[in-house]
């Protein structure tokens, strides 16, 4: 049987999208065109996953009517999931697009959740991982959560054998690069990278000296440096790694991130070599920012982007 791919999101989201020629303050604003998505970046991975033909099943925290909203729309959509249910309502985000690009955005908090729903959660996720090959975490935790949660189902995978790769940022991410096991692939942009060391990069010879010397990231086989529209410094092992990508015309960058993780997911899923795994990370992260859709890749380009994709060890 074929293992699947685990991606959680522990804080999901409705994502409505209200497009609006002006946004009027302190009066009515009607709008006609209105988008709604399952959201979460760990979703986002799971889209692609799927769409990548891996088989992936979400996981995470869900409930109420918006929580409904979402198991539907990925049943429509063919995604296997498996969220642990809570009591409290999952959250709306709005993003309101007006006046020539303008992005206002309003984003619920979400449910506050506390240590019982934790226990519970992290027995759920253990027994989740018969038959997984690769386990993907994304995002930020609800409220009341412990920020060694990530942490510790780290532990808990690699006690299976099982790799993790790591979308976090903040204290999570810091609390998972200092818990017992250290996750398998962090995949942090320049900003992330600048914020859990404290201070900022000065450039790449900089970069990829942090990564060396810093002892946060000893002991993570893969740390992938995402760098938008310059590609990724990536670190595997002792090899360090510049990724250059051609330049593209951008619809929508939001997301890329998630498609990356999704494209290194599935290459690590299916033990293919680093080349391919990181030649398949950088391919699908321009194939979501060529596209409208928040976590989409059309998969008829991926052999045409794959091969854009220059690697130089440095
Ligand atoms: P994040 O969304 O986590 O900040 P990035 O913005 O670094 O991640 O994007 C992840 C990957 O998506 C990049 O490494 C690159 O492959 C692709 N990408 C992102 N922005 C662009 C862009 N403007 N042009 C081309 N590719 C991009």
């Amino acid at each position: 049987m074929v293992k699947s791919i685990l991606a959680i999101t522990m804080n999901p989201s409705v994502d409505i999208s209200y497009p609006l020629k002006t946004l009027h303050l302190n009066t009515v604003n009607r709008v006609n065109d209105v988008a709604k998505t399952a959201g979460g970046k760990g979703l986002n991975v799971a889209r692609v996953l799927h769409q990548l033909n891996s088989p992936v099943i979400a996981s995470g925290v869900l409930g109420g009517t918006i929580g409904e909203f979402i198991e539907k729309q990925l049943d429509e959509t063919g995604i296997r999931h498996e969220f642990m249910a809570i009591d409290q309502e999952s959250r709306n985000c709005i993003a309101i697009l007006h006046d020539d690009m303008q992005q206002t955005e309003i984003l619920e908090k979400g449910p506050i959740l506390n240590s019982n729903d934790e226990t519970k959660f992290l027995v759920h996720f253990e027994k989740q991982l018969e038959n997984i090959a690769v386990v993907t975490i994304s995002g930020s935790l609800p409220e009341g959560l412990s920020k060694r949660l990530y942490a510790q189902m780290i532990e808990i995978s690699s006690s299976k054998g099982i790799p993790v790769l790591l979308d976090s940022s903040g204290e999570t991410l810091k609390a998972s690069l200092t818990g017992d096991k250290k996750p398998f692939l962090i995949k942090p942009n320049q900003e992330e990278i600048a914020q859990l060391i404290q201070q900022p990069i000065k450039d790449l010879t900089h970069l990829k000296q942090i990564l060396t010397d810093n002892q946060l990231f000893s002991g993570v086989e893969w740390i992938v440096v995402s760098l938008g529209a310059d590609g990724a410094l990536v670190k595997h092992g002792t090899q360090c790694y510049r990724l250059t990508i051609p330049k593209i015309d951008v619809v929508n960058p939001v997301g890329s991130g998630d498609s990356t993780v999704a494209g290194l997911a599935s290459a690590i899923s299916k033990k293919a070599s680093d080349i391919e795994i990181m030649t398949t990370g950088m391919a699908t992260g321009m194939l979501n920012t060529i596209e409208k859709q928040t976590g989409f890749i059309n998969t008829n380009l991926f052999t045409e982007y794959y091969e854009k994709v220059l690697i130089k060890k440095i």
